[in-house]
């Protein structure tokens, strides 16, 4: 039993290899969480960190709230199951189960007595005297479970255990460790690429993709509500069909012509009313409809078949529609009567259309993975719409300079809004627009005055929501990220110090000499900086990190720089990606704190404890220090 929680863990490898990045979440006592993405998105990194078989790189994991980090894997109280299930072939079953317990010294009867339990939840009690060979696939992985379930461990982690059984199998299988968890009542986190295995097995679902989390949910809400495209396609068999498409209005009503043909599209009410302020509208955007949320026989966008499968339970239909060249995919029941080469009319049930950016890819209907509302901040003020804010000093700390006196958005995820007070939260006020019921939870929608468009959060079947009320609404300091208008994060995780330090100038032969951060730089004198002391500000965003040989022979190029001695030496604390760029906090020779700088999100300073930073003439302010 116990709670699991990963704060923005990264795992690099090799000084550049990002398997795993920013990965924040907090998994139950007792829950499934079930990882799930392509092969290479860092499930098993994210696994085998929890199981400190992999050492963490930066981020903290706290199993039962105490840090894991430095705690050696045998003491961490945790049970891995692996693919390969590495049975003794010497051994009976009874003795692989008990081998560890033997190791661990403990006494003869308590190993008989867990054993035995294990054998009888997992049904392999009359197995306990054949050797592996004489069993089964299937009974092999139940004796390699069983040796974890007698160590009684807090935390069940399974890496693809099934992946080596055959298909019949591992149907089978995944219903007996589904069992297996109600039975034990323990924590389980189960990798898998596959998301059959993922949907019919977790109780929430991790979906990955590039070593970064896309969306975490239970599976009817990752159906229903995918927060991108990639969620989207990745869930559901055969997968989404996805068309490009162009939105309008007609009257009040909101449609959307298909690309490539004269087909439009309708949309009900409560989908058009999400979209109803936004930019969307007149712009090209990618509609997502399920295979089994297209009618045939319906509607007037015709279609030719151009294959067909028959499954046994279903039947999947690949076929085009007129003017577009990309296969438009039907799921109908076993015994739909269309043949290859047949036309038909199909109709989309507009209740499950989806659609996302083109660009971002993100969902722009439903629930999102992030509320985005734009917001300027001034000082220690926040403005949202009519709403001016004080800023909690401890968030502002965390603000990057970019942050000040620009558009930018405030994000959020919908799970951490609440409509109760809660301590160290912003708090705005807002109307409630509309709900769309769905399955697992209301989506509610609310208006800002003076701010285009909705933002959503979820609320419980069973808790009460009144339609135009205005709602005080408390978003935490702690989960408010802010954008800047490339999409680029400008709030840290660390507090950022100003990068301020103290230089001294010395005008030598025209050339101005600047003694700061353990070395001397060199630019050409100028008219209004004489000889003396200075506070010397580095700019974040503007001084240049200089790749090492080792990093240069991996094909990271270094610019030509004018002036190759105007470099500062520094030592690697921590970093953070903001987007496609990434802050570096590193310490600096006479800087108080360390200091923050921004630069390309394409290396990582985790595994380079030192480096340097070239700093061109626009890297720095020199202000003259006062008396
Ligand atoms: P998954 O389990 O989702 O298939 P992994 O966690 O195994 O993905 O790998 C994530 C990424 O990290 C991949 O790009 C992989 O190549 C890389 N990687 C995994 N292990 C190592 C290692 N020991 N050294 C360097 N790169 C690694």
């Amino acid at each position: 039993m116990a709670d699991v929680t990963l704060r923005h863990v990264y795992k690099v490898y090799d000084g550049s290899v990002r398997a795993v990045n920013d990965f924040d979440l907090e998994i139950k006592d007792k829950e499934f969480v079930v990882f799930v993405g392509p092969s290479g998105c860092g499930k098993s990194t994210t696994l085998r960190m929890i199981a400190g078989l992999e050492e963490i790189t930066a981020g903290q994991l706290y199993i039962d709230g105490e840090l894991m980090n430095e705690v050696e894997p045998k003491n961490r109280d945790i049970a891995m199951v692996f693919q390969s299930y590495a049975l003794y072939p010497h051994m009976t079953v009874y003795d692989n189960m008990a081998f560890g317990l033997k190791l661990r010294h403990t006494p003869k009867d308590e190993i008989d007595r867990r054993v035995k339990k294990a054998a009888e939840i997992l049904e392999i009690s009359e197995l306990l005297s054949r050797k592996p060979k004489a069993l089964s696939g299937g009974q092999r992985q139940r004796v390699a479970l069983g040796r974890t379930i007698v160590r009684d461990p807090k935390v069940f982690l399974l890496d693809e255990p099934l992946s080596n059984l055959d298909a019949k199998l591992r149907v089978s299988m995944r219903s007996e460790i589904t069992k297996l968890h109600e039975r034990l009542q323990t924590t389980f986190i189960y990798v898998t690429h596959d998301q059959t295995e993922a949907m019919t097995m977790g109780n929430r679902i991790v979906v990955m993709k590039d070593g970064y989390i896309q969306q975490a949910d239970t599976p009817i809400t990752l159906f229903e509500n995918p927060s991108n495209l990639f969620v989207a396609t990745f869930l559901g068999s055969p997968q989404m069909n996805i068309i490009e498409a162009e939105l309008f209005m007609e009257g009040k009503t909101l449609k959307a012509k298909l690309n490539g043909s004269t087909d439009v599209v309708t949309f009900p009410d409560i989908k058009a009313k999400q979209l109803a302020n936004k930019k969307y509208i007149g712009q090209k955007v990618l509609l997502g409809i399920r295979p089994e949320h297209v009618i045939p026989g319906k509607g007037d966008i015709e279609v030719d078949v151009d294959v067909v499968e028959h499954l046994g339970d279903e039947t999947i239909l690949y076929t085009k529609m007129k003017n577009r060249k990309e296969q438009f995919i039907l799921k109908l029941p076993f015994n739909s009567k269309l043949h290859a080469n047949e036309k038909t009319n199909v109709e989309f049930n507009m209740e499950f259309v989806y659609m996302f950016d083109k660009d971002t890819q993100k969902a722009i209907m439903g629930i999102p993975y992030e509320d985005e509302i734009p917001v300027r901040i001034e000082g220690d003020k926040l403005t949202i719409g009519k709403q001016v804010k004080t800023l909690d000093p401890d968030f502002k700390s965390h603000l990057l300079d970019n942050a000040f006196n620009n558009d930018v958005r405030l994000g959020i995820k919908p799970d951490y809004i609440s409509r109760e007070s809660i301590p160290d939260s912003l708090e705005i006020e807002a109307k409630l627009e509309f709900i769309e019921q769905k399955t697992d939870y209301q989506a509610v929608f609310f208006s800002i005055e003076g701010v285009d468009g909705y933002f959503a959060m979820k609320v419980r079947n069973d808790e009460k929501v009144t339609l135009d009320q205005i709602t005080h609404l408390y978003l935490p300091y702690q989960r408010i990220f802010i954008y800047d208008k490339d999409n680029n994060k400008v709030k840290s995780r660390e507090v950022v110090h100003p990068n301020v330090t103290t230089a001294e100038v010395k005008n030598i032969n025209g050339m101005m000499k600047v003694k700061v951060a353990g070395t001397t730089l060199s630019y050409p004198s100028e008219e209004n900086v004489p000889d003396g002391v200075y506070n010397l500000t580095f700019k974040q965003d503007k001084l240049v990190p200089i790749f090492t040989k080792k990093m240069v022979k991996k094909g990271f190029e270094n610019p030509v720089f004018d002036n190759p001695n105007n470099k500062i030496f520094v030592s690697a604390y921590d970093e953070d990606i903001l987007g496609s760029k990434l802050l570096t906090y590193v310490e600096v020779a006479g800087l108080e704190y360390y200091a923050s700088f921004i630069v390309d999100n394409k290396f990582s300073v985790y595994k380079m404890p030192k480096f340097e930073l070239y700093v061109p003439r626009d890297g720095f302010e020199l202000t003259p220090k006062g008396e």
